[in-house]
């Protein structure tokens, strides 16, 4: 049996417990774009010691940016022109299972549970540039910050920062320091991630 029944009958005693309004906005005026994985969860809040209403969050399968115009950047679009955030953090982690998934494996996958071939095949960027292009985690960030910050939806003005995030011991590492232009601050990966 599946957890929807289970997930339902927590919500309504959870929601008999608060009652305590809190805005829609971020309270601290920054999104945060970050990776999907279960670690995270309840872990990388507290972490930067953010609290519920603190911020925004965007998710992903390996925090990656594959469309300049689609869903992240969508959503980082509404944070900053309608939410009022000011500064946006890129956030990935070690030991990301994107850089992990083998893309002929998920394919097959994907036709043995009925996936047309065709549907595969009209994903844009393919299979191939989004999944077998992940590398690694830090390079994923770097290109994601540079492609942002490149991104004329986004002011100038608007930091980005690019961090690293160990899901084990909670560190955060810097790599990209956005309140200055040149705000890199860790030597480039010599292995860099790609999609197109
Ligand atoms: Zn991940």
């Amino acid at each position: 049996m599946g957890v929807l029944h289970e997930v339902l009958e927590h919500n309504s005693h959870w929601v008999a417990e608060r009652n305590r309004p809190l805005s829609k906005k971020s309270s601290k005026r920054v999104v945060i774009f970050t990776c999907m994985d279960t670690r995270l969860v309840d872990f990388l809040e507290p972490a930067l010691g953010l609290k519920r209403g603190d911020a925004q969050m965007i998710k992903n399968a390996g925090a990656t940016l594959v469309d300049p115009g689609g869903g992240v950047v969508r959503s980082l679009v509404v944070a900053i022109h309608g939410l009022g955030c000011e500064e946006v953090f890129v956030i990935g982690h070690t030991d990301c299972g994107m850089g992990q998934i083998d893309e002929e494996a998920m394919r097959r996958t994907m036709i043995e549970r009925g996936v047309p071939s065709e549907a595969i095949e009209a994903l844009h960027p393919s299979l191939h540039e989004w999944i077998g292009g992940f590398y690694n985690p830090s390079a994923n960030v770097e290109r994601v910050v540079g492609l942002l910050r490149t991104n004329a939806l986004i002011p100038a003005n608007v930091p980005i920062h690019g961090m690293m995030f160990d899901p084990a011991s909670g560190q955060l590492k810097l790599l990209v320091e956005g309140y200055t232009p040149a705000g890199r601050v860790s030597e480039p990966p010599i292995e860099a991630a790609r999609f197109r």
